[in-house]
């Protein structure tokens, strides 16, 4: 813990850290010592962690990198950093993240943008988003694994770009509680770590039923960490044609097929096949996500939690909500909201909103079809490219943003596990990822299958 908290304040640069709570690490790392000494340490016991800025940590600061919480500090602890220190990890502080996890590069961030450890020609790379602290964070060892949180990619994509393993869970799998929504029937937490076997402990202790969510899955939990045997003969595994994109770098092509040949040379069978839908994919998100967000974010009114605009003479209500709410919210974050309001309304709700929710029922018809079948996970690419430029994106068309989560969002519209892992490099030397989708509620299986492929 001490080693990790030098390194923390040494890596100011990286922007990964946004809130550092070293007295409450070394509290946790004394008791964890004691319990450790005690020979009644579970995995986590002592493990120093990162915690997404999206989590509510009790009497921490917890702002979601948004400018509209400052200032709030919650009186509650979500369930999955409770379930974390209830196992005896050591909180180390809060992560960096896009502002209310929408983005893709940390750069709508109210802290400023995290910064990517790997470096092309000294160029600053971004770590990708939203979960971009936490990918940074893990990367460069400040920590040795942080949470994450996964509504369109948030996980998959910015471990792809620093090469670690970033896993989403089935939605169901980690309690909800706690972690400021976004788009709640998409969000998932789940583990960012340095190996395979890293995210199957860290998912133990994360994961399980909570009555204080009440789309949290009473199932009982796999040992994930047993299921990593390496064995995955006679296992079939998927490869679909539809990401197979148009313009697709050779190089994400030939980390495919090399993907496809560890797999092969362990005894999984490579099985061609189909998903229809997946061009629906994006734009369905795209309309599913905001009328959420733009939902879940009316609560942030100037009353309720951190900032209020000072106010001129003769100013009402309104005008509170209206000030608070333009200076509180970034512009990202202001587009999905109007994007959120325009689908949900009454004119329009039937062409935009509903037509989203009967794509996303379509699309998640496509992999239970292909599980049906006999398919036992999905390989595809994580990302299409590797870690871009930081301002290079920001200042195009918000929509050449979005691009960058096609391989990662069908996952979440599924409500089905997926899970990145660094497989190559690309030749500028960058990380590159595959992704292994599994079927719902087989982390375990995918975690197993991903221990072959790492
Ligand atoms: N990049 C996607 C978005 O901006 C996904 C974000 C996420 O998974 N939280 O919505």
């Amino acid at each position: 813990t001490r080693d990790c908290l030098a390194e923390i304040d040494g890596a100011d640069a990286l922007g990964a850290f946004v809130h550092k709570t070293p007295e409450i690490a070394l509290e946790r790392a004394a008791a964890a010592d004691a319990r450790i000494k005690a020979g009644e340490a579970p995995d986590m016991c002592g493990i120093p962690v990162g915690i997404k800025d999206l989590f509510c940590t009790k009497g921490v600061a917890s702002q979601a990198a948004s400018a509209i919480l400052e200032g709030f500090t919650p009186e509650y602890e979500s369930t999955v950093s409770q379930n974390l220190a209830d196992d005896g990890a050591v909180m180390l502080g809060k992560l960096n993240m896009d502002e209310f996890a929408m983005g893709s590069s940390n750069e709508t961030s109210t802290y400023g943008n995290a910064v990517n450890p790997w470096k092309v020609d000294d160029r600053d790379l971004t770590p990708g988003g939203s979960s971009g602290g936490s990918a940074s964070a893990v990367a460069a060892d400040l920590c040795l694994a942080a949470t994450g949180t996964d509504t369109g990619g948030s996980i998959r994509q910015p471990a792809a770009f620093v090469g670690i393993t970033g896993l989403k869970p089935t939605y169901g799998r980690c309690s909800r509680w706690g972690v400021v929504a976004f788009a709640s029937s998409l969000d998932q937490a789940g583990p960012m770590t340095k190996s395979v076997r890293d995210a199957a402990i860290m998912l133990q202790s994360m994961a399980g039923h909570d009555p204080k969510d009440s789309t949290s899955a009473d199932l009982a939990l796999p040992d994930f960490e047993a299921a990593l045997t390496g064995d995955i003969r006679g296992k079939r595994i998927g490869i679909p044609a539809e990401y197979r994109m148009d313009g697709m770098p050779d190089e994400i092509e030939a980390l495919w097929a090399e993907g496809r040949k560890m797999l092969q040379d362990a005894g999984a069978e490579i099985v061609d096949i189909s998903l229809p839908h997946t061009k629906y994919a994006l734009p369905a998100y795209y309309v599913v996500a905001p009328a959420e967000a733009s939902s879940n974010l009316a609560r942030y009114d100037g009353v309720r939690y951190g900032h209020r605009a000072t106010l001129a003479a003769g100013d009402g209500i309104e005008q509170m909500y209206e000030k608070t709410r333009a200076q509180g919210f970034g512009p990202e974050v202001q587009r999905r909201v109007m994007i959120g309001t325009y689908v949900l309304s009454a004119g329009f709700y039937d062409a935009y909103y509903n037509r989203a929710r009967k794509v996303r029922a379509l699309i998640k018809k496509d992999f239970e079809d292909v599980f049906a079948a006999g398919i036992d996970a999905i390989l595809t690419p994580a990302t299409p490219s590797a870690a871009f430029g930081l301002g290079e994106m920001a200042d195009a068309d918000p929509v050449q943003m979005y691009l960058n989560d096609v391989f990662t969002v069908t996952v979440n519209l599924a409500g089905l596990p997926g899970i990145a892992v660094p497989t190559g490099l690309d030749k500028s030397g960058l990380p590159l990822g595959l992704q292994l989708i599994g079927k719902p509620w087989a982390e375990d299986e995918m975690l197993n299958t991903a221990y072959v492929l790492e």
